[in-house]
């Protein structure tokens, strides 16, 4: 981890506490007042039953790639009861983030986000994959039937993603502008391929590839922001970042919120959702007291991943085709 950088010396301004049974109505209130139809969260977790449990006692444990952190999940509810809580927050747009730590689980993670993307209408159908033989079909079959974004884990499944079994796959994704929620930076804890330098060298030979870097690539923020300001189909996610919680164990450099304003059109709103160790209302007011205005938390918060997924201006439920 990069030292504590010494033009960093101001505590961000303290974020207010909202009762449990007001976080709906905090939430709402937050894009109303910007004049939002709602939020899309790029980064929200749902998979089968049983791995989401494992993900929990993982987190309970202090598993190692929590970076031996306490982490209390704030929405440890059943399935149906957390997607009543994004609606109720307004979120009209949300993600499926699942990913294999072994060879042999993508095809059946995939097909049971293929059928809670058909049970869930405001879910954008998310896939994953691994380096392993047959990936490129499998994605290619993903795309088919329609998957909206794809999510990798490089630390989770601890590969390379220059792997050159991955390069066919990168290629299709390319091709048919599906971005990919990737998480490849080093936070909370580093693993083998995790890192800018794998990441550049998937970009040098798919340029076009709608990489969207989960959780700004902490604690590598300022080199992954180095690679989409050189990559124009380069984004990155605002998942746990600015966080009171995050900004204790890798705080973001206030010296790159510069650099962060002039992507304002390539940073989404991402969450984690359910996994957090706080209320999901306080990432949207770590945002808003960044300073960098109502137009770039318009554009974070909705606008720039309500244009790439093409979600239009119609509120959830009604009919949002591409
Ligand atoms: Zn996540």
């Amino acid at each position: 981890m990069a030292p504590a950088d010494p033009g960093r010396s101001a505590e961000p301004a303290p974020v207010r506490d909202v009762p449990p049974g007001e976080e709906a109505e905090e939430v709402r209130r937050f894009w109303g007042r910007l004049g939002l139809p709602g939020l899309v969260d790029v980064h929200t977790h749902f998979m089968p039953e049983r791995v989401l449990r494992k993900v929990w006692d993982y987190f309970d444990a202090l598993g190692e790639l929590t970076g031996g952190v306490e982490w209390p999940i704030t929405y440890r509810e059943e399935e149906a009861e957390r997607t009543a809580r994004l609606r109720e927050f307004g979120v009209r747009a949300f993600t499926a983030m699942l990913y294999p730590h072994k060879p042999g689980m993508a095809t059946w993670l995939n097909g049971w986000a293929a059928d809670f993307a058909r049970r869930t209408p405001d879910c954008l159908h998310t896939a994953t994959l691994y380096p392993e033989r047959g990936v490129e079909a499998y994605v290619r079959e993903a795309v088919e039937a329609g998957a909206r974004v794809f999510k990798a884990h490089v630390q989770v499944g601890a590969y390379d993603p220059a792997d050159e079994l991955l390069d066919q796959a990168w290629g299709l994704l390319a091709e048919a502008g599906i971005p990919v929620v990737i998480h490849c930076g080093s936070g909370p804890a580093p693993g083998k391929h995790t890192g800018p330098e794998p990441i550049a060298r998937v970009l040098a030979r798919h340029p076009r590839l709608r990489l969207i870097v989960a959780h700004m690539g902490m604690p590598e923020h300022e080199e992954f922001l180095g690679l989409a300001e050189r990559y124009g189909e380069v984004r990155l996610d605002t998942t746990m970042v600015f966080t009171d919680f995050t900004e204790r164990l890798m705080p973001f450099p206030r010296h790159a919120l510069p650099r962060l304003a002039g992507l304002g059109d390539r940073v989404l709103l991402g969450s984690d959702f359910p996994n957090i160790p706080y209320p999901y209302v306080h990432q949207l007011h770590a945002l808003e007291r960044l300073g960098l205005g109502d137009a770039w938390l318009r554009r974070v918060c909705h606008d720039n991943a309500a244009a790439l997924f093409a979600l239009g201006v119609r509120p959830t439920g009604a009919a949002s085709g591409p």
